[in-house]
Formats: structure tokens, sequence, C-alpha cells
């Protein structure tokens, strides 16, 4: 993928099953973000159990995209750039750059549909959701199988800054149906998460007729959000967040309190249109402009 300044390789670990009968290649790929990390254990899990006996396709797993933030215990690049934002990448740019253009070039191509494994940012916390182009009928049923907390509704766009595409629209570009999937919290493997990534990989495997098997019928209707937003705090304070992960909130319903450093109520925060709680910040510490929770509107 790149070198060091030794000139040694820089490489990504790989994981593939080859089934025994023909099918689609289907790429899952963790930790383009190096500090979102429940998707390595939910790759290692599933090649562990996987029989490629009962497999038809291929299925590649890469349990680590992103080597140095990985080391860094960080979300960017070494060079600070997030790699999510910068595809295609560019042969000739900058380090990030050229290792975006390495993951689009050199890991894209082999891959008929992909998943792409994230999770909450530092100082965040995420419900278990799916991010798909749901006007695709395809990844509209292949969302349904992870039966996730919610669908978020998006055709692929970084959800807050960056003028680059993310490794989901570059795909989707390349002709490559591609869904996100957010497990839970950055920096930790949280057991329930990785069993319900584990879970829901197996069911789309199964709808993908990769694996034989039956898929359950659906037990709950799934929350489907048309968009989303993020709210900030407009000063700084200790950060209060007041819903739970999941939680429905109506419109005006007060979301969080800001305290001084006296512990004061200073700013009480409300919804401004009633929706689903998809994220919430877990840092107290807020300054000005410090995220608050991430608003899903159906
Ligand atoms: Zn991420």
């Amino acid at each position: 993928m790149g070198e060091d300044p030794l000139g040694r390789p820089m490489t990504v670990p790989v994981l593939v099953k080859k089934g025994e009968q023909p099918g689609p290649v289907l790429g899952v790929v963790a930790a383009i973000h190096g500090n979102e990390l429940n998707g390595i254990a939910v790759l290692h899990r599933l090649f562990q159990e996987l029989d490629t006996t009962a497999l038809q396709g291929t299925l590649v797993g890469v349990p680590g995209l992103n080597p140095p933030g990985l080391l860094l215990h960080q979300r960017a690049f070494f060079d600070g750039q997030d790699l999510n934002r910068l595809f295609p990448g560019r042969p000739d740019g900058n380090e990030g750059q050229q290792w975006a253009h390495a993951i689009a070039e050199r890991l894209l191509p082999h891959f008929d549909l992909l998943i792409d494994l994230h999770t909450a940012s530092f100082g965040r916390e995420n419900t278990f959701y799916v991010r798909a182009d749901m006007q695709d009928s395809l990844l509209a049923v292949l969302a349904a199988a992870f039966q996730p907390d919610l669908i978020l509704h998006s055709e692929g766009a970084p959800s807050a800054g960056g003028t680059g595409r993310t490794l989901r629209a570059q795909a989707t570009e390349n002709g490559i149906p591609t869904l996100t999937l957010e497990l839970g919290n950055p920096q930790i493997f949280q057991p329930e998460m990785v069993r319900r990534g584990l879970e829901g990989l197996r069911r789309v495997l199964i709808h993908l007729d990769m694996l034989s098997g039956e898929n359950p019928a659906e037990t709950a209707s799934i929350p489907v959000c048309r968009r989303s937003f993020w709210l900030y705090t407009d000063r700084g304070g200790w950060l209060e967040v007041l819903p739970e992960l999941g939680e429905r909130v109506r419109a005006g319903a007060p979301i969080a309190h800001l305290r001084n450093a006296f512990g004061d109520v200073i700013q009480t925060y409300t919804a401004p249109e009633a929706g689903i709680v998809i994220g919430r910040s877990s840092n107290p510490a807020a300054a000005a402009g410090a995220r608050i929770l991430h608003l899903g509107v159906f």
C-alpha cells in the first residue's frame, strides 16, 4: 500500500475465504478510522467460524485499513487526514491521498459488494445502525438484514466536513453496491456490538445466497431516517446529554444541559424537531461548538 521512511512496505491484513461454489465477492473492511475497532473483532470471529464448504462466492475481510491510525489510537491517518474524506485519492498526492488511492486501486476492484465497518468517533457513542442508499433495492434488503436499531438513508456524502469522497461514495461511484455499518463506540471491543455485527453479516451472506439458511422473519419494523444532523453547543461548559441512544425525542424536548465551571446550568438545549438519537456525545468537556447529539429525522 505504501512505504515507510525506512523503505519497508506498509501493508494491510487481508483475510480471504473462497467458497467451493462460484458466487459474488463480498468485501468487508474495518477501521479506515484507526480508533474504530469493533469491526475488527467481527471479522476475526466471522473468518474463524465460516466453513468454506458451505460458502458460495468469496468473502474478503480487511481488519485494519489504517494501521498508522491503529498505532496512534486515532481516527486519522498519520498525516492527520481523514482517509474517509480523501477518495479517490491521488497517485502523486500527499501521504493520505496516496493511501486512499491504493485502497481505491488495489482493493476495491476485487469486490462486487462492499460493507464498511465503523463506530462512533472519540468522545461519542453510537447506536448499531446502517447508512445506505435505501433507493437501491438490494441495499435496502441488506440494511434490514442487520436488524439495526435504525437505518439512515444517505447516498454516501461525508456526514460532516471534507470535500473528498467517502470510501462508500467511491465504491458506489465504481458501481459497487456499498453500505456502512456503525457499531457502537470507539477504541473498544464491545461484545454485544460484535455479536450483532457477526449475526448481521451471516444474515447478509444468506440474503446474497452465499450461505444457505433461512432468514428469520423481521420481528419489528426498523426505523428509517430520511436525513440526520448534529446539534452543537454555542457555549463552553460541562455537557450532560439527556436522551439515551435510540431514544425518540419530540420537537422542543430538552436534550442537554450545559453547566459552567461552578456547576450552574447556563444553557438547556432542545430538539429542533422530532427524531431519534442516532449518536451522542460521551465527553462532558465541551468547548463552544462541541457536538451534543446526532438526530435522525423520519
Ligand atoms: Zn468511522
